[in-house]
Order: C-alpha cells, then sequence, then structure tokens
C-alpha cells in the first residue's frame, strides 16, 4: 500500500493534545486514588462504546455484554485472536494489515507515520508470538506526558538542572527493525532538530567495542538499556573500557533481577530505575524507589488473573494479566493477555506515590555465551536474537535452544499462509548475518522438527532464547 507510506515522517507536535493530557495527569495525582479511579471508569465507557461500534471484531466478541457493563463483564482476548482478525480489529479502515505488514518491512520506514497519523510497531512480546500493533496521535501525546510523569517522580530538582546541562538519551536496544523502544525513539528524534541531536539509540547487535565507543563519545545523561544489556555495560564500566556518568539509568523490556540493578547503580554511581513498558501500550507502570512499579492507572488497566480467568487477589503472583489501554482508539486494546505475571502491592506504596503499586515477572530469557572459531566467548543477549523473529514475515512462533558451545537449535511455528521453507531461509539468513557481525561465523543453526516448546514448568513463562545450562540470564554477564 504505497500511499500508506510517509517518507517525510510526518509527526506534528501535537501540543494541544499534550496539554491536555498533562493537565489531566496532574489533576489525577492531586485528586489522589480516588480521582484516578473516577477517570479510568470514565475512560472505560468510553473506550468500549467506541471500539464497540468501530470494530468489528470487538462487535462480535462483546455480543450480549450489555452496554456500559463493568470492564470485568468483558471477555478476554489473546494476542492469536486479535491477529487472526487484524483488519477487523482496527476502527480505521485505511489500516489493513498487508499495508502495515509492508511498512514494517521496510527499514527506511522506522519511527516515521504510517498513513500520515500512526505509529507502528511489531514485537513477540513474552508470549513470543509476533504481532503488528498501531497507535494513534492521542495515544501518543499521552505516552508522552506518562514518560515525563515518571521522570518527575525520579529527579530532583538538582537532577533536572544537571540533566539541562546534558541533555542527551542513550538508548541501548534492538535496531533495524520496527521495534516499540527504537521505533519510538526514531519518531521522536524526528519531531525536532533538538531532539534530533538529544536522543539516540545504540544497536545490541553489533560488536561489543563499536557500543562501547559510540556511548563513551555520546556521553549521555540519561542510560536506558535492557537488564541484560545493562549487566554488560556494567561489566565494560568496572573493567575500565566505559567511562559513563549517567544521571540515571532506566531499565526495561526485561525482568530486572536486583542483583542486576545494585551492581549497575554502584558501578555507575546513579540509581537504576525500571519502566514497565509493552508493544501494545508504551508505558504501563515506572519503578520508584522502593523496587515497586506505578501503574499509570489513570490511563492503563492491569489485571491480574489466575489461569481459570479469576481476579488473583493482591499479595500474590498472577497467572497472567490483562491489559486495556484506554488511550489508544485505532487498535483497541481490552483485556488483553499480556503473558506476564503480576503481584500487585496490597497496601499503600511507603514512597507515597497514589498510583498502584505491582511487581512483574515478565520475559526471562538467557544469554547465551557461544564459543568463537578461536575459542572466545561471546555472550549474546536476548533481544539481540528475538528481533529477528519479530521482523521475518511468517513466524509465528521462534525460539531458539543453545545445544553445543557453538549449535544452535532453531524451533519454528510458521503462519498457515506462509511457506515454511521460505520463512525458515529468511529467518536462517538474519540469524546467520547478526552472528557474522558477533565474530561468530562458526555457531552452526540447525532446524528442529519439533515445534517452539511452551512452558516447560509449571508457573514459568515461555522463553524464547533458552541457554546451554540452565544456570540463569546473569551468571555470567560480567565475564568477556
Ligand atoms: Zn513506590
Amino acid at each position: 500500500m504505497a500511499g500508506g507510506r510517509d517518507r517525510s515522517g510526518g509527526w506534528g507536535r501535537v501540543p494541544r493534545d499534550e496539554l491536555r493530557a498533562g493537565l489531566g495527569l496532574w489533576r489525577a495525582e492531586v485528586a489522589g486514588a480516588d480521582g484516578i479511579t473516577r477517570r479510568r471508569h470514565a475512560r472505560v465507557a468510553a473506550l468500549t462504546t467506541d471500539a464497540a461500534a468501530h470494530s468489528r471484531f470487538y462487535a462480535d466478541h462483546w455480543r450480549g455484554v450489555p452496554a456500559g457493563a463493568p470492564l470485568a463483564e468483558y471477555p478476554p482476548v489473546t494476542k492469536l485472536e486479535l491477529m487472526a482478525r487484524f483488519d477487523d480489529w482496527v476502527t480505521d479502515p485505511r489500516v489493513r494489515r498487508a499495508g502495515v505488514e509492508s511498512f514494517v518491512a521496510d527499514p527506511d520506514l522506522i519511527g516515521s507515520s504510517y498513513v500520515g497519523r500512526y505509529f507502528v510497531c511489531t514485537s513477540s512480546g513474552t508470549t513470543g508470538r509476533r504481532a503488528l500493533f498501531v497507535h494513534d496521535r492521542g495515544a501518543i501525546a499521552v505516552y508522552r506526558v506518562l514518560n515525563l510523569r515518571a521522570e518527575f517522580h525520579w529527579f530532583t530538582a538538582r537532577q533536572w538542572f544537571d540533566l539541562l546541562r546534558r541533555p542527551r538519551l542513550a538508548a541501548v536496544v534492538a535496531t533495524g527493525g520496527h521495534f516499540a523502544g527504537a521505533g519510538w525513539i526514531e519518531s521522536e528524534r524526528r519531531r525536532d532538530p533538538f531532539r534530533a541531536k538529544a536522543y539516540r539509540t545504540f544497536s545490541i547487535q553489533g560488536p561489543r567495542a563499536e557500543l562501547v565507543a559510540g556511548l563513551n563519545a555520546f556521553n549521555p545523561g540519561l542510560l536506558m538499556a535492557y537488564p541484560t544489556a545493562l549487566g554488560l555495560l556494567a561489566a565494560e564500566q568496572a573493567a575500565g573500557r566505559l567511562h559513563l556518568r549517567p544521571l540515571l539509568a532506566v531499565t526495561g523490556g526485561e525482568s530486572a533481577t536486583a542483583g542486576t540493578s545494585d551492581r549497575a547503580a554502584t558501578v555507575f554511581g546513579c540509581p537504576v530505575r525500571d519502566l514497565y513498558g509493552a508493544s501494545e501500550c508504551d508505558p504501563l507502570a515506572f519503578g520508584c524507589r522502593e523496587g515497586w512499579l506505578h501503574v499509570h492507572a489513570d490511563w492503563v488497566v492491569l489485571e491480574p488473573v489466575d489461569a481459570d480467568g479469576s481476579p488473583t487477589p493482591a499479595g500474590e503472583p498472577s497467572h497472567t494479566v490483562l491489559l486495556t489501554n484506554l488511550a489508544n482508539r485505532v487498535q483497541p486494546i481490552v483485556r488483553y493477555d499480556l503473558g506476564d505475571s503480576v503481584l500487585a502491592r496490597p497496601d499503600p506504596c511507603p514512597c507515597g506515590c497514589p498510583l498502584p503499586a505491582i511487581r512483574v515477572t515478565g520475559r526471562h530469557d538467557d544469554v547465551l555465551h557461544l564459543r568463537a572459531a578461536d575459542g572466545t566467548i561471546v555472550d549474546v543477549l536476548p533481544l539481540a536474537l528475538v528481533p529477528l523473529f519479530d521482523r521475518t514475515r511468517g513466524v509465528r512462533l521462534g525460539q531458539v535452544v543453545q545445544t553445543g558451545p557453538a549449535t544452535l537449535r532453531v524451533r519454528l511455528d510458521v503462519d498457515s499462509t506462509a511457506d515454511a521453507e521460505t520463512v525458515w531461509r529468511g529467518l536462517v539468513g538474519r540469524l546467520a548475518g547478526y552472528l557474522h557481525t558477533v565474530g561468530l561465523d562458526n555457531v552452526e543453526l540447525f532446524r528442529a522438527p519439533e515445534p517452539p516448546e511452551g512452558r516447560e514448568r509449571p508457573g514459568a513463562k515461555f522463553r524464547q532464547v533458552i541457554g546451554l545450562a540452565d544456570d540463569g540470564p546473569f551468571a555470567h554477564a560480567g565475564r568477556d
């Protein structure tokens, strides 16, 4: 759909939307927990009314549910159900799966707008299943102010002043595709020359020395990275090769462990805070000094539920969590199975934030330790591999399992409409290309006859990247 492409970028500054959203956020926090709940209820009613009227999928899915019913009465949805009826799911007839697929197939369009108005990203998330997400301008304005809300909770006046003197944000992420993290930074860079200079992505997929040199030259005030990547950067800093002095380090995209965060905080001499986000709704919650995540509960509903769909009591880890994104109308996300395990804090958080506090167990893939031809061990981050599946059209679910010092077994579940042979060749080409860039040309890739294996242990989450020994993803973070 060539008409759906906008090579100029097409992002306005949308100051009016942001001002309105920002004012609403401030009012919600001043009003406290009751004010936040009131706003959430009103937005749930508006979203469900709109989705029932304009999304053919939800009109069918919600048949029999009375208009204005409480959120808990709407049946949950899965990614598979929504992706199977993508064109019926979206509320704008200009958005079509075929058009979005060809848009995300073009890396030149990363961060630009689809049909002149939408931010698009592709992701597999915790469940490992590839999907396409479309966000409208109203949602983008809300995400921007929610990110600012997190910063207002994190920074002291002194730190704001220091950040003004060094207003540079480095995001160490997977690049080369329309992924939420890199795509978002790229869309922000297209807004104005200030952001174009201040925001930069650094690829975790390239050689380590290049990443270290790039970060040293950029000297960011704010450092964002996956926890596994921050662990590797902390090792580089401790070894004296990296010389960063960030004011704050922010982790996201995977489940952080206290050990990695503490080590990074010591090595970089700054606080480390976690962000909980998803491609379905960019900011879900932000970390506080007490180690809890506070949900943006005026714009996001997270319902921890058991395997049978009943609500999980506060204080207990859930089987999964249902997400409702109250900001995005073009592709409604209502009671969507996100796949993460969430524990809700039963009492108010001592940090004083009025937003509800949770803990999350999400993506927990392994760092692979592969032997190069010269005998050195190269660490491969899970979120360097996962995007290669996301970028390969026709992959429904993929999994990489290390079976020897230099052997990987690849399990694939392919879309019924795609040719399995073509999908395999496309994927293996990407994997081999990546291994080449990190000096692992010797690593052999085997195509497994069996499909990806799901939850291997009761209560365990699906892992897309599985290491040789089950020694945990951070066991060798300091090794080089
Ligand atoms: Zn707190």
